[in-house]
């Protein structure tokens, strides 16, 4: 393929869709492609970064005005061993299809995030953590080994054994050291379907004491927040506990028949039936009947197919185009000592200025020794908003619980879910050493900025 540097851009947004980010769209199908445009590219004066499924939120995947190359179409799988659970694959292969190739020989991939639209390549490059974040750690640390096209066109394979601190940058590194062409990843045993325990709890730090309590033996958890709770009711939520458990019909318990095979072709066009109710009134009687429901169901226990439990985003394929000036989220981790009173003044602070978040999601995690890491000893809280005409009040509010609250307890910021970090509060965030090793790195691998985004240029760049 050959890049016309004349044709015509589209426009280009992340999965947030709060604002539009021009580029040129380059779509080779194959590893010996991408190397030939990346020798092309190299030469012309020009940047380009990877793109996937475009599920991050923000502007990772974004170039204005640039170039990007979006490896969906580098979709194979290479090769897949039921005995030994490792599976090669190219990047555009989608998570979702990663569990249909497996599931039916008792496998599973370890971590998930929690839509299956997201790409292998997407993952890598985001570092995606699941449910499980505490027990299993990261997509990363499930990696064998990965082929990578560098910005001198040249294709290496990189692992963990064998190139440690390169392979650490580029994973979790959003596509800034170079491309990934193909991957080996290893899955984990699974029936494919969890028994799911369900808890209701009063407060941020009930919820905190529930994950606690169930982290030695559970394998998957989290925990949700009505997030228009205020009073008694602050941070008022539920939490699903679930564990790896035999086939529905021997586990016991109520079998959801609701399958993974339900998400078809028409339920991704059904999202404007929620269009009506996509507004602050509506959304927040859903919260309060979700918390009625959860608690009068508390202490109940179903089992699920995975699908269900995994990609509980997926409940309706699109639901983000229903909130017309798009979604911000906004995920904060902090470490175990602070979480509770950090969570509780953030989601005080956003409720006082008259923003509650639609969506409030709670995690518990572990570090891990990736360089642009999110990861702590603690909790995450994700709160999802529709800003619609309030945008900047909403980005001062977070932006002063950023400086105020999150940074001085030492928390961080996911980048895959971040639009709003400055490129001091990321040096805060990551820890300057961390960034000026990921900085180093960048101009042994990439001297003439090449790869380049949005959110390299908001985060990264002089
Ligand atoms: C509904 C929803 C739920 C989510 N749940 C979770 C969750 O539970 N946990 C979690 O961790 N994340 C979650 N995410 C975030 C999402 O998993 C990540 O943003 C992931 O990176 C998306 O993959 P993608 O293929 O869409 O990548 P894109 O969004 O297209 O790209 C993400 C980054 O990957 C880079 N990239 C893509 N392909 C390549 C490649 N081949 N080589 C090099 N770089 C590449 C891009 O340059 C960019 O920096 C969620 C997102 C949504 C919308």
């Amino acid at each position: 393929v050959t890049i016309d540097l004349s044709r015509q851009t589209e426009a280009l947004s992340g999965w947030g869709r709060i604002d539009s980010s021009p580029a040129q769209v380059v779509r080779p199908t194959n590893a010996a492609e991408v190397q030939s445009l990346i020798l092309q590219m190299s030469g012309s004066g020009r940047s380009v970064i990877g793109r996937g499924s475009g599920y991050s939120y923000g502007d990772p995947a974004l170039n204005r005005d640039q170039c990007v190359v979006e490896t969906t179409g580098l979709n194979r799988v290479l090769n897949w061993d039921p005995t030994t659970g490792i599976i090669e694959v190219e990047p555009g292969v989608t998570v979702g299809q990663l569990c249909q190739i497996v599931a039916g020989d008792g496998w599973w991939p370890p971590v998930l995030p929690g839509a299956k639209g997201p790409t292998v390549g997407g993952c890598l490059a985001s570092n995606v953590h699941g449910k499980n974040n505490w027990r299993s750690g990261t997509f990363g640390e499930h990696v064998e080994e990965m082929d990578i096209v560098f910005a001198d066109g040249s294709l290496k394979t990189v692992s963990p054994n064998q190139d440690g601190d390169l392979f650490r940058a580029i994973i979790g590194g959003f596509g800034l050291l170079g491309l990934i062409v193909r991957v080996r990843l290893r899955m984990s045993r699974s029936s494919g379907h969890l028994r799911v325990e369900r808890f209701a709890a009063l407060g941020i730090e009930d919820l905190m004491w529930v994950l606690d309590r169930w982290s030695s033996t559970a394998d998957y958890m989290v925990g949700w927040i009505d997030g228009f709770g205020t009073g008694k009711d602050l941070g008022r939520g539920l939490t699903q506990i679930a564990f790896e458990t035999d086939t529905p019909r021997r586990a016991g318990g109520r079998v959801s028949s609701f399958t993974g095979t339900t998400y078809g072709a028409v339920s991704s066009k059904l999202w404007p039936l929620i269009k009506p109710f996509a507004n602050r009134p509506s959304i927040e009687r859903l919260n309060a009947f979700q918390y009625l429901v959860g608690s009068m169901n508390t202490g109940s226990s179903t089992v699920v197919s995975r699908y269900n439990f995994d990609f509980f985003h997926d409940f309706l394929p699109n639901w983000n185009r229903a909130f017309k000036d798009g979604i911000l989220q906004y995920q904060l981790f902090v470490p175990r000592k602070d979480a509770a009173a950090v969570f509780t003044t953030a989601l005080t602070r956003v409720q006082e200025a008259g923003m509650p978040p639609f969506l409030t999601v709670l995690k518990l995690h572990r570090p891990d020794d990736f360089l642009l890491s999110e990861g702590v000893d603690g909790f995450s809280l994700s709160m999802d908003f529709a800003p619609g005409k309030r945008r900047d009040l909403l980005t001062t509010t977070l932006n002063a619980i950023t400086e105020e609250i999150v940074l001085p307890a030492c928390g961080r910021f996911y980048l895959a879910k971040d639009y709003l970090l400055t490129r001091d509060q990321a040096r805060k965030s990551f820890g300057a050493e961390a960034m000026d090793a990921f900085i180093d790195m960048k101009r042994q691998v990439d001297p003439n900025e090449l790869f380049v985004s949005d959110m390299y240029r908001r985060l990264f760049a002089d």
